[in-house]
């Protein structure tokens, strides 16, 4: 297994029957040297850093029917709630002052917003914040509205293909959702230039260790800057309500792996990852992330934007609750930093 990893290191490839194999088979032991690789990569790259993005939920309402999330539009019993764009400059403002220099503007498919819309917002931010990259994760859109908010401002764009195998794809969603439309808007990402994000959750419903080799193997070949890895949690109030978490061991094998596959990655300890263990964002840094994202969300909404049940969230609503995440990860020898943060 060792030598497996030597290699993974090494060149930054395995074959899908080595990755299967590596995944499936990791003894504790082994997966604390390939968290140490992971390490080593990314000092490598990005030296001790960590990088934080503040994340602002801008709504709560969604078209789509993702069967996994709380959100999802069947579910009758979400409360639902939008921002206007002046509570979105307030978020900016908050987040500036704090030290932040992203910010992730993330939203369920909220019709309300219109290209126009956003481009404003976006827009006003770029003039207000020349320094600070802008950050979208609001779902599927035409080339040419991905062209538009690009031309506004925005820089990345975080779209988890959440699936690459079709048939795990539609396990998960509704026919009117598919892995190929998914795929060619994040095509058309990269194309038009934005710094994009790919990604998964880990033991969704009905997912195999060969899904995931899948989805490594696209990340591998897409080349994204960013990925979310997170596990999967249930929500009550959705067809999956019922069904197991994902494991938080496979989460931090697999975000040490996506170090290796990718060096250069943005990779974030997600919240799902600190909702599932305690410890998951010291976790996650030591498998090899090197972002985190404090919550910058107006605190009354916060609740209602609940993707699964229990969503925690990594505060940075006051410098005190900042000061404490730079503790935790100074204690195991990282430092946050104010910075941008691109992708190298
Ligand atoms: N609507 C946008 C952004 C919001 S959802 C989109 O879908 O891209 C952001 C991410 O949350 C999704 O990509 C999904 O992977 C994750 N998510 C949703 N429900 C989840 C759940 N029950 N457990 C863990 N992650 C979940
Ligand atoms: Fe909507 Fe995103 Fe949730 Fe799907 S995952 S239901 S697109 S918010």
């Amino acid at each position: 297994m060792r030598k497996l990893i030597d290699k993974l290191y090494r060149e930054a490839n395995l074959t899908d029957s080595e990755l299967l194999d590596l995944i499936t088979n990791i003894s504790s032991q082994d997966r604390e040297y390939l968290f140490e690789c992971a390490r080593n990569k990314a000092r490598e790259k990005y030296s001790h850093n960590v990088y934080l993005r503040g994340l602002i939920e801008i709504s709560s309402y969604c078209k789509n029917d993702c069967y996994y999330c709380g959100l999802r539009a069947s579910n009758k019993c979400a409360e639902r709630y939008r921002l206007d764009k002046s509570q979105i400059l307030e978020c900016c403002k908050t987040g500036y002052e704090l030290g932040l220099r992203t910010f992730v503007l993330q939203g369920g498919e909220d019709m309300h917003y219109t290209d126009e819309i956003l481009v404003d917002i976006i827009s006003t931010i770029r003039k207000s914040y020349p320094d600070c990259a802008i950050t979208l994760s609001l779902g599927e859109k035409s080339v040419t509205s991905y062209q538009k908010y690009f031309d506004a401002g925005a820089n990345r764009y975080l779209l988890r293909h959440e699936a690459y195998s079709s048939d795990l794809y539609s396990k998960l969603h509704p026919k009117n959702l598919n892995i190929e439309t998914r795929l060619d808007c994040l095509k058309n990402l990269k194309q038009i230039g934005f710094q994009t994000g790919c990604g998964f959750m880990v033991g969704a419903p009905y997912q195999t260790y060969e899904h995931i080799v899948k989805d490594l193997r696209f990340i591998k070949d897409f080349q994204p800057e960013m990925v979310g890895i997170g596990p999967f949690l249930p929500h009550s109030d959705t067809p999956f309500g019922e069904e197991q978490a994902g494991s938080v061991y496979l989460t931090l094998t697999l975000l040490a792996v996506v170090r290796l596959l990718v060096p250069t990655v943005l990779l974030p300890a997600t919240t799902a990852l600190s909702t599932a263990s305690e410890d998951g964002l010291v976790l996650g840094v030591r498998a090899g992330a090197n972002v985190v994202m404090p919550n910058l969300s107006p605190v009354d909404n916060r609740k209602k934007y609940e993707l699964y049940n229990n969503k925690l969230y990594s505060n940075a609503e006051s410098a005190q609750a900042k000061a404490e995440l730079e503790k935790r990860i100074k204690s195991i020898g990282y430092e946050v930093v104010e910075a941008r943060g691109d992708a190298k």
